[in-house]
């Protein structure tokens, strides 16, 4: 739909931010405000935040291109958005909240947020709740229109405070742009009298496990068809949000919202199917894990049968995923294909600033041993880092700044930091000093490789490396490594997620 100019006097005023993170309960990667924004400092905030995110694949960046569309004025208090990692230090929480609650202190007609959901801070299981509580004390009536990931944990405070609320539809997320679209028309319908925004919400006791929550798989890919349906329908919003398990907080896991115009009952009866067609389907959310070593032994088996340019057997560490908040460092995957001895292989990425300092120390040529990777400890799943000792060649040093192909976070600039290639004439290891995670191609011709030559490439990813690479793939290994994205539940000792919840406990 595309709606009329909105044309009134004084213009309608719009408060448009961002505050995104989603918050691993166990990692040991901190998360300072300097996390928050590209190559560290504080966060953008007006001209310096538009021009990061306008015409990009972000839900901020259709947010300020509809405010454009339609005259209104508007403020960017802060565009704050993070790599997942462990809970949000208060003082950056309270820098990103106070700059946004200022803004609409000053007086505004409407909100527009991009959060993400599951920020867990220092002091808040409910990140995106306590920032809502904080703007609705301030300004109880002003519509507020929110875009959120699909791994939202959605809590009361949250859900109940929000005007309008629209997740991702897609995981890889490839319609961030798309979901701002969805909550920003909906909010200005409201502005402008159009539409009376209505809106359910539920959750439901199971916590869907990250490696089967693919929307080019079943049972995502269905759900998320029926909230395009119910938009179809006439649905403002439909959203189901598979949540984010890695966070041990009482309402991590699945939940549903829909909005409609007006319709109370009809919001309520759609949301109760997307929750009760969820349930049906818990046991297909459940990720049966396949030993290390069987999954080495079919990866070779699959290189050994590949037609010639086939392009690569794709090796999955999906327990040090950094989009779910991994140290990056562990080596296990890594270490078993050097003892393999797999040749032809490119790994990325190994996250150790120190090992980049020092072959940026013995310069591009140098052939050197180093004990890399295993830097950090993860005592919240009672695990030592384990560095391992590998030597190599120096290849290629860089300053690791890209800008996303897309289509996933299209146009957006990423910083690995200083950055190495290190070589060790089978495995070509991307060495980073900032977590970034491989979903974009851009951040392979950063480093000159292309990986459709390679025979392996090695992924810490789970399931985004899909938006970008999957179409390359000869075929697809997923290696159980270690690390805070554990596929075992027991591994990560729930203490504060309620009970009972599927598949901890047989309901
Ligand atoms: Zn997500």
């Amino acid at each position: 739909m595309n709606d009329p100019p909105f044309n009134r006097s004084p213009p309608m005023k719009l408060v448009i931010a961002q505050m995104k993170h989603e918050t691993n309960t166990y990692s040991p990667v901190p998360t300072p405000l300097a996390r928050f924004a590209v190559g560290g400092g504080e966060p953008p905030e007006g001209d310096a935040a538009r021009a990061a995110y306008i015409g990009t694949g972000s839900a901020i960046g259709a947010f300020i291109e509809l405010a454009e569309e339609v005259g209104a004025e508007y403020t960017i208090p802060i565009a704050a958005a993070a790599w997942p990692s462990g809970p949000v230090h208060d003082a950056a929480f309270e820098h990103i909240a106070a700059r946004i609650c200022d803004a609409v202190a000053a007086g505004c007609d409407g909100v527009l947020l991009d959060l993400h959901g599951a920020m867990v801070t220092q002091s808040h299981d409910d990140g995106e709740g306590e920032l809502l509580r904080r703007v609705r004390a301030i300004a109880p009536e002003v519509p507020i229109g929110v875009a959120l990931d699909m791994h939202a944990n959605l809590y009361d405070d949250c859900a109940r405070r929000a005007t309008v609320i629209a997740g991702y539809q897609t995981y890889p997320h490839i319609d961030m742009h798309e979901t701002g679209q969805r909550a920003g028309r909906a909010l200005l319908a409201q502005l402008a009298g159009r539409a009376r925004p209505t809106l359910a919400w539920g959750r439901k006791p199971m916590l869907p496990h990250v490696m089967r929550q693919g929307t080019d798989d079943s049972p995502n890919r269905e759900l998320q068809l029926r909230c395009r349906e119910m938009e179809a329908d006439g649905a403002l919003c439909a959203s189901v949000f598979v949540g984010f398990p890695n966070a041990d907080i009482e309402y991590a896991g699945l939940s549903a919202v829909v909005v409609t115009d007006g319709d109370a009952a009809l919001a309520r009866r759609w949301c109760d199917d997307l929750l009760e067609m969820a349930w049906a389907e818990r046991a297909q959310f459940v990720y049966e894990v396949e030993p290390l070593a069987a999954s080495m032994a079919r990866a070779q088996a699959l290189a050994a049968t590949k037609p010639a340019a086939s392009g690569p057997v794709v090796l999955l560490d999906h327990s040090d995923n950094c989009a779910s908040g991994g140290t990056m460092d562990t080596m296990t995957v890594l270490g078993a294909i050097l003892d393999a001895g797999l040749d032809d292989v490119a790994a990325f990425a190994v996250y150790d600033p120190a090992a980049v300092q020092r072959m940026i120390a013995a310069g591009i040529g140098a052939r050197l041993t180093l004990p890399l990777g295993g830097k950090l400890d993860m005592p919240a799943i009672g695990l030592k880092g384990e560095p391992r000792s590998v030597t190599g060649k120096v290849r290629l040093l860089c300053d690791g700044r890209y800008r996303n192909r897309g289509p996933m976070a299209r146009g957006e600039l990423n910083d690995m930091g200083p950055t190495a290639l290190f070589d060790t004439g089978k495995v070509q290891i991307v060495v980073i000093s900032n977590h970034v995670e491989p979903h974009d191609l851009a951040a392979f011709a950063a480093v000159g490789i292309a990986p459709e030559t390679k025979r392996f490439v090695m992924l810490k990813s789970r399931i985004h490396w899909r938006a970008g690479l999957r179409s390359l793939a000869h075929a697809v290994v997923e290696c159980a490594g270690t690390g805070v994205c554990t596929s075992d539940y027991a591994a990560l000792r729930f203490r504060k997620v309620r009970r009972p919840i599927y598949p901890l406990d047989a309901i």
